[in-house]
């Protein structure tokens, strides 16, 4: 069993967040530590601890990142001026919390893709 984060303590919420969105399959809630205007984390509610563990049976939940992804940036306003989609992995990714998910990050120019 992948050992738990703080993540399925805010997909249980037992500790409080700001959930957006959340369904059978993912949850949605603000950074805590937002880097732009608009800045969500979407999150399987299984625990998958990096894209490095993810098999075939994760197609569906990844999938669902997606399509969640774009339903919250039209409802934040952001679809149309556009956004970014970050999935850290592993030490050299910059992933700090090991329960896979994605970041939505909008609502101001994000500048180059990486830090210079
Ligand atoms: P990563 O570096 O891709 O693993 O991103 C982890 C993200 O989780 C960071 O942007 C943190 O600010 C965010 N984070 C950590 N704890 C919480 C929390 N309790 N609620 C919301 N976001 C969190």
């Amino acid at each position: 069993m992948a050992e738990e984060t703080i993540f399925s303590k805010i997909i249980r919420k037992e500790i409080p967040s700001d959930i957006v969105y959340q369904d059978e399959l993912v949850t949605a809630f603000r950074d805590i530590n937002a880097q732009a205007p608009t800045h969500v984390l979407i999150v399987p509610n299984k625990i998958i601890p990096t894209v490095n563990d993810v098999t075939e049976a994760d197609e569906a939940v990844l999938g669902r990142l997606f399509t969640v992804a774009a339903k919250i940036a039209e409802e934040e306003g952001i679809a149309r001026n556009g956004y970014r989609l970050i999935i850290n992995c592993n030490k050299d990714g910059g992933q700090e919390v090991y329960h896979l998910h994605m970041h939505i990050l909008g609502g101001r120019r994000l500048g180059p893709m990486l830090a210079r």
